[in-house]
């Protein structure tokens, strides 16, 4: 250690991982008055939901699909997030919010619930009618969840006292209580016989954590249909646009932001994390260090093995991935898609499982929407679907093997520009090696594989104290709005109780 620089820093807080998860705990703490450094090793902030440019296009490379980003009342956390920072995003709505492409049948998915019916009525009417039963059930719980806003809840003991205030809120959600740990399947098995119907939520629950029906737990489920309801946007300048919003807000508080700054290693001292060690020898100390890499990365390699207690590392480091994704990002000529729309979904073979990789293709082309992500009369598309991480090296082999993979996404895309390969303009095709690289990811996963009544997401607290985690491998589990609820989670339980009440009340 002699050789290392010691940085006598005034921190607070360490976040490690300028993630959606590591900049929403980073922002709320800067908020609440703690002197905070966010170190994100690439120069870019964000993530999975970073942006970069080549040539004129701006591609996302990760999340593209939001709703609750603007007006009042919203349930989306990023949004309260942003409003107690005094930051506020640029969007623009639209419906149908996609379409899914079967084999042998395509169809529009309508945040609005009377459109979807119709649409569905037009395939399946028993199917329809099995629908909106469904979607009834989870709706009933989500009434409940939704007068409890995200901002005011911890994850410690005190919770109590929180739900305390949102007595009403609670009763409402009592008939509903054996849903909240139940799964979208079993909901599903209650209330849908219609194969068709049944497959369409199998994708909709993949689309959201990664896994079918029976693996999703209904909550989330419930929060998806309820929040799309009330609308579905797409934030001017895409997911970098929410990026940047939350650092603004980072530094208009106070807090400090450092890209291109890696951190080696979480220094424990006594069971007690003190501060980081830089991959430039730098050291960083404070009482209170933040992890939003994931659940491998931070327990393998960012903690020597002896820091933490032996079985209970064994456990965290078995937690089931998802895979990873292949990528295609596309820069195309525009001219006579006048009619094009944003989100699609193709499903190539009903025979094999829609998790299969390469089956399932989900397909996004934001400057539909928001025509500064490309050149004039272009397009920027992002196509990307299931891929394991091994099998993958950079050998010689490398590139011809990615080309090949990326067929399945061109056969997808052809399904919505047929004459796609005819406009590429730019092509820039992304492996798992490609997604752990750029994201820091174990294995470029997408998350934790954590099937609904199999166990549950892990909770901001460590065995170290001192050191919290956040991010899509903790509570309440991945996509946006799920990580942004988990920097809220750990930074409210960092503070005082009346601080967040304070906070709640300009919220209001
Ligand atoms: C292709 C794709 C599409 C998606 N689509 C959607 C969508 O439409 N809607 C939605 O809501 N969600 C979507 N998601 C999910 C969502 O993007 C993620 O769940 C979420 O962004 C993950 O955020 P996070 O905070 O867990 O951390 P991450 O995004 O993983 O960020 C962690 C950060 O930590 C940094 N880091 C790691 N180790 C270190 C270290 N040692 N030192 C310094 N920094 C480090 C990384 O560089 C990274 O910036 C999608 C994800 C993917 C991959």
């Amino acid at each position: 250690m002699t050789m290392d620089k010691v940085q006598m820093t005034n921190n607070d807080v360490i976040v490690i991982g300028s993630g959606i998860g590591g900049l929403c705990a980073a922002a709320l703490l800067a908020r609440y008055g703690k002197r905070v450094i966010v170190c994100e090793s690439h120069t870019i902030a964000g993530g999975a939901a970073h942006s970069f440019k080549r040539r004129g296009f701006e591609f996302d490379s990760g999340p593209s699909f939001y709703c609750g980003l603007s007006g009042t009342h919203s349930l989306n956390p990023v949004k309260q997030i942003l409003d107690v920072l005094g930051e506020s995003l640029q969007v623009i709505p639209y419906d149908p919010l996609g379409h899914y492409h079967f084999p042998e049948a395509s169809i529009a998915i309508y945040s609005n619930f009377q459109r979807l019916h119709q649409e569905l009525q037009t395939i399946t009417p028993q199917g329809a009618a099995e629908f909106q039963n469904f979607a009834a059930r989870l709706l009933g719980l989500y009434e409940g969840m939704k007068d409890i806003p995200t901002l005011a809840l911890r994850a410690d003991w005190q919770v109590i006292f929180v739900l305390l205030n949102y007595a009403r809120s609670l009763a409402k959600m009592l008939p509903y209580l054996p849903l909240v740990q139940s799964s979208a399947g079993a909901v599903m098995d209650a209330t849908v016989k219609d194969p068709w119907v049944r497959r369409l939520i199998d994708v909709e629950c993949f689309l959201l954590s990664g896994l079918k029906a029976e693996g999703t737990i209904a909550p989330e489920v419930a929060f998806m249909l309820g929040e799309r309801g009330r609308g579905v946007e797409y934030p001017v300048g895409g997911s970098a646009a929410i990026v940047n919003a939350l650092v603004r807000g980072l530094e208009r508080w106070g807090g400090k932001l450092s890209v291109g700054c890696h951190v080696e290693q979480i220094l424990v001292e006594s069971g007690k994390a003190v501060g980081v060690r830089l991959k430039n020898g730098e050291i960083l100390s404070a009482p209170i260090v933040i992890s939003n890499a994931t659940i491998w990365d931070t327990y393998n390699q960012l903690l020597r093995p002896e820091d933490l207690p032996t079985a209970y590392r064994q456990t965290a480091l078995h937690t089931p991935t998802v895979d990873s994704f292949i990528h295609l990002h596309l820069g195309i000529r525009g001219d006579g898609l006048e009619n094009l729309t944003g989100h699609h979904v193709v499903v190539h073979d009903s025979q094999q499982d829609i998790t299969t990789p390469g089956n399932t293709c989900m397909i996004s082309i934001p400057s539909v929407w928001d025509a500064t992500l490309a050149p004039k009369r272009h397009h920027v598309v992002h196509a990307y679907t299931l891929e394991p991480f091994a099998g993958w090296e950079r050998n010689n082999n490398y590139e011809q093997q990615k080309k090949e993979k990326a067929q399945t996404l061109y056969h997808a895309l052809e399904r919505i520009i047929p004459d796609i390969r005819e406009r590429v303009v730019l092509e820039l095709i992304g492996t798992p090696l490609t997604h752990s690289h750029y994201l820091r990811r174990y294995q470029g996963t997408y998350g934790p594989a954590i099937a609904a009544g199999k166990g549950m997401f892990p909770s901001t607290h460590t065995p170290i104290s001192g050191l919290y985690r956040v991010g899509d491998s903790t509570m309440p589990g991945i996509g946006v709005p799920a990580v942004a609820a988990s920097g809220i989670l750990c930074a409210n339980s960092l503070v005082e109780r009346s601080q967040t009440v304070e906070l709640l009340a300009e919220l209001k």
